[in-house]
């Protein structure tokens, strides 16, 4: 799937304030500006950045542009403040496997996102393996057992409530032995102990390094139509696990996704894949172009 046909779908706040801001070739009013910065703020971008996004378009474009005008220097504006630097997945040169944990809180999509990343790697050649790490839960091993089961991938688990980190030790181990080119490692994501899964993910992220794979990609999966609250989660899990990307998923289901140019300029955090719908093939590396044309409708 590609972001654009999957998000044209969704018509945005900003779709609203154009269409009715088209009608004029005069310049707009000036309570419009308090409309975009609202519209700006609804598409969960954040107060802060809504903020700042007006005052830069007003110092660029005087108190009174018109909406084409406007329409276009958002545009840019909103696609030069995403990040320049590569999205591409990383993995090692020199070192085989090369290991990806998938960070989140429960239910964002992370365990679909795991099958959707085994089938997008296996797709292009590499061997995978799946380390089960989310060992609280029984369900998310048995879910990633389906996900692993149709993409024709190994899965390595423990006992119900093993050490998830001596699971994912075990899992890299085996990968080694056998030759694999990734493991993608699963991990705990109830918020309700946030201390302790904090402290769990460092421990993961310690004992992955001392194995004999590495560590090429922390991805933290967070669901946009949460809005806000995945800012506040790239903050967590950014302090405990030194997330390396994003990928966020259900983008499909909402209107919004502001919270992605929210968190790569506030913590400078590339989102590297999209999730835009339930099946394995429903992902896409992030296009941040396609992306700010899909928001601004
Ligand atoms: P986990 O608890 O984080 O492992 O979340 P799951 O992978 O079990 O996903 C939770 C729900 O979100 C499931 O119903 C998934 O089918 C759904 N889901 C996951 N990713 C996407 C996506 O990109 N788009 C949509 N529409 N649904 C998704």
């Amino acid at each position: 799937v590609s972001m654009t046909s999957s998000l044209t779908r969704s018509r945005g706040p900003f779709a609203t304030l154009f269409s009715r801001l088209r009608s004029s070739d005069a310049g707009i009013e000036a309570g419009e500006w308090t409309r975009l910065e609202e519209t700006l703020i609804l598409s969960d971008m954040g107060p802060g950045l809504a903020a700042e996004l007006v005052t830069d378009l007003k110092g660029k474009l005087g108190k009174s542009p018109t909406a084409l005008a406007l329409r276009q220097e958002l545009t840019e504006l909103l696609e030069s403040k995403f990040l320049q630097e590569s999205r591409e997945l990383q993995f090692s040169v020199t070192t085989k496997p090369s290991v990806i944990l998938v960070v989140g809180v429960n239910g964002t999509g992370k365990t679909t996102t795991i099958g959707k990343v085994a089938s997008l790697l296996t797709s292009s050649g590499r061997s995978v393996m799946i380390a089960a790490g989310d060992t609280f839960r029984a369900a998310a091993t048995e879910q990633v057992g389906v996900w692993a089961s149709l993409t024709g991938v190994e899965v390595v688990s423990g006992q119900s409530g093993a050490d998830p980190a001596s699971v994912i030790f075990d899992a890299i181990e085996h990968a080694r032995a056998v030759g694999s080119d990734v493991v993608l490692c699963d991990t705990a994501g109830r918020l309700q102990t946030k201390t302790n899964l904090m402290e769990e993910l460092k421990k993961i992220r310690r004992v992955a390094a001392k194995s004999s794979g590495e560590v090429t990609e922390v991805l933290l999966v967070i669901d946009a139509t949460t809005g806000q609250n995945g800012l506040r989660q790239a903050e967590v899990f950014h302090g405990a696990a030194e997330v390396t990307g994003i990928v966020l998923t259900k983008l499909d289901g909402s209107a919004k996704g502001g919270v992605a140019l929210a968190i790569e300029s506030q913590f400078g955090i590339p989102i590297k894949l999209v999730g835009l719908g339930e099946g394995l093939l429903d992902l896409a590396p992030f296009d941040p172009q396609a992306f700010v044309g899909a928001l601004i409708g």
